[in-house]
């Protein structure tokens, strides 16, 4: 994370691509929308009866890299139940099942289900820059040049490996530098100068108390206390110079219902005491924000009764961020839900069970040809 990516092999021209060409081919209305000048969203609408919910179903379309990974990345390999290769668990697999049951559906051509908005999102595993403007264009009346049907989204559900349940809170994220400031002085005068690297030192001690009594705290229900860690830290420029500069990063784990700017506004006044100096906090250098649970228990109660008899699923909260709430943000009730587990994501032989692949395809098929709340 964090590392400066571009060219061809970050992007996701290829995937929207193929998208666009499945839609094409199943007759589904669809359409290409820019991002930035060489990446972009997917979007296809499948009409249903007015009379059930209107139901957005995301997937990203970009993977994490590919470096060290101990498999053929792009060459699927199914293999005890198993189906290995970069993306089959976060979250092509997730994107299967979305594409699976809209062609089921729109091949029936009855419309008897729900409308079904189809989101393709690129830039998730960095900036959500893909979703952010999904939620532009959602929320900005002059945007009509999409597809994209106005009026009530009455649920949407987010594709990420949560096993099957339906994730109803996450944690967000904020990373930012704090820095101190000395005075350099030649080191064997050292009382002449200002040490930063030991005003760091101090304020250092003061987050890590800071972090520890976080870890006490309740926190959320399903998410658990909220966390603080101290990743890199960088200062001096020559071991015979006193330094007057030290730079730390930070990475705070937001709770649903905690906000980015006074939990840096804390963490600097801790860090302020301990050193008994002002310290300089830099601007964020990334927030993503946490899902909060106030209006989307509904859905995940309507995907726990779609999966009766196909699974156990039960509602959970989870310590990973995702850009779902780009959608909650605006009033949509949103949980995040998709086949897979977060621990086979990311890694040296990402795989995902194919039999849960098929319960996603049954859980998502009945959810969107029944009324929410309807037992039949
Ligand atoms: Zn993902």
């Amino acid at each position: 994370m964090g590392q400066n990516r571009s060219g061809d092999q970050w992007l996701e021209r290829g995937m929207t691509d193929w998208l666009q060409n499945f839609f094409q081919k199943i007759n589904v209305p669809h359409q290409y929308l820019p991002v930035e000048s060489d990446r972009g969203n997917v979007v296809a609408v499948l009409e249903g009866d007015p009379n059930l919910p209107t139901i957005l179903l995301d997937a990203h379309t970009d993977t994490v890299p590919v470096e060290g990974m101990t498999i053929d990345p792009f060459q699927p390999k199914q293999k005890a139940g198993r189906l290995y290769g970069r993306g089959t668990c976060d979250v092509k697999g997730t994107m299967a099942s979305h594409l699976s049951v809209i062609r089921q559906l729109a091949e029936q051509g009855d419309r008897q289900h729900s409308t079904i908005i189809a989101t393709f999102t690129c830039d998730e595993e960095l900036g959500q820059k893909g979703a952010i403007e999904i939620a532009r264009q959602f929320s900005d009346p002059t945007a009509s040049k999409t597809i994209i049907p106005k009026g009530r989204i009455d649920m949407a559900i987010v594709g990420e490996p949560t096993g099957l349940n339906p994730v109803v809170a996450h944690k967000g994220t904020v990373r930012w530098k704090i820095q101190t400031n000395g005075v350099a002085t030649h080191s064997s005068r050292p009382t002449e100068g200002v040490n930063a690297i030991y005003r760091m030192g101090h304020a250092l001690l003061a987050i890590q108390q800071y972090g520890q009594q976080l870890q006490k705290e309740t926190g959320h229900p399903l998410c658990g206390p909220p966390t603080l860690s101290v990743g890199t830290i960088s200062g001096g420029t020559s071991v015979n110079i006193v330094p007057d500069q030290c730079l730390i990063e930070i990475d705070r784990r937001i709770n649903p219902g905690e906000d980015a700017a006074e939990i840096i506004e804390k963490v600097q006044t801790a860090a302020n005491q301990g050193s008994n100096h002002d310290i300089q906090s830099l601007p964020p250098d990334m927030i993503s924000l946490p899902l909060v649970d106030d209006n989307n228990h509904l859905v995940a109660d309507a995907l726990i009764e779609a999966a009766e008899g196909i699974c156990d699923s039960q509602m959970k909260g989870v310590p990973f961020s995702t850009h779902a709430p780009r959608f909650a943000e605006l009033g949509i009730p949103t949980v995040v839900f998709g086949p897979g587990s977060i621990s086979q994501a990311h890694t040296r032989d990402e795989w995902i069970e194919i039999a849960q692949l098929d319960q996603a395809v049954a859980i998502l098929h009945r959810l969107l040809t029944r009324p929410v709340g309807s037992s039949a």
